[in-house]
């Protein structure tokens, strides 16, 4: 099921009660039942990345090789990013960052950091909106261009990972990073890192949904993350789990 072929049946279901309302004099009434579907259909396929209703996202890779990648979101954060660096260095283990472009400034060294560290960098848009999601095609193509920018000024590097804000998709979202030749990332380990839940309940969502292939998202802004970010290193370890950059797990490029 896709935005197009979901917007097809929708115009057919409108039109044969069209026809029959004109025809047979069956009640206007009914074009209730095709507005309700599709208007649920919008809104799911919209906020449920995995659904690849918009547009084709990787959430996770078809393998049996006990590989999994990290991801961090929402930084670079000058208390977290840090933390999160050391943790990984203790590790030895990569991970992608994907950061929103308005929190580089004076964190271009954080940013020079996790790159010479050897993770890599996605694009995370570059104002990260509550209201994102109603730009223009226009709109969309600034956002990636901008964050892109700011980032290959510190690192010489042109991002090619896009992680949509709240990792919901739109038409719109889709056009500008498919025209831009951005590989969309999603996960299908969500941490909820950053809601009120304690560090176990987290670790344990978290850990008991590790399996191959796997892409986990974390936010490299909270302080329950770093705690969290620990025993899931240490349970892939002891479970046999190799931590992979999501570019290698999925097989594509994370730089022009
Ligand atoms: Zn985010």
């Amino acid at each position: 099921m896709t935005f197009k072929s979901t917007r097809n049946s929708f115009i057919i279901a409108v039109s044969v009660i069209g026809l029959l309302h004109t025809f047979f004099g069956i009640s206007l009434g009914w074009l209730v039942l095709p507005s309700t579907v599709y208007l649920a259909l919008i809104i799911y396929g919209s906020a449920i990345i995995q659904s690849n209703f918009h547009t084709h996202a990787y959430c996770h890779a078809n393998i049996s090789e006990k590989e999994i990648a990290l991801s961090f979101d929402d930084g670079p954060n000058r208390e977290y990013t840090p933390q999160v660096l050391s943790i990984l260095a203790q590790h030895n283990a990569p991970a992608t960052f994907f950061v929103i472009g308005k929190n580089i400034p004076g964190n271009e060294s954080i940013l020079k950091q996790i790159d010479t560290d050897g993770h890599s960098i996605g694009n995370h848009s570059h104002t990260h909106s509550f209201y994102v999601d109603f730009k223009s095609l226009q709109g969309f193509k600034n956002e990636l261009n901008q964050t892109t920018e700011s980032v290959f000024k510190v690192i010489g590097k042109r991002m090619k990972l896009f992680r949509p804000p709240y990792g919901v998709t739109t038409p719109n979202l889709a056009k500008a990073s498919n025209s831009l030749n951005y590989s969309i990332i999603g996960w299908n380990i969500r941490s909820f890192d950053t809601t009120a839940d304690t560090v176990q309940i987290i670790t344990r969502r978290v850990q008991a949904q590790i399996k191959p292939g796997a892409i986990i998202l974390f936010h490299d802004t909270s302080d329950k993350t770093i705690q969290v970010l620990k025993q899931t290193l240490n349970f892939a370890k002891e479970n046999g789990y190799k931590i992979v950059s999501v570019e290698r797990l999925l097989k594509i490029k994370a730089y022009e």
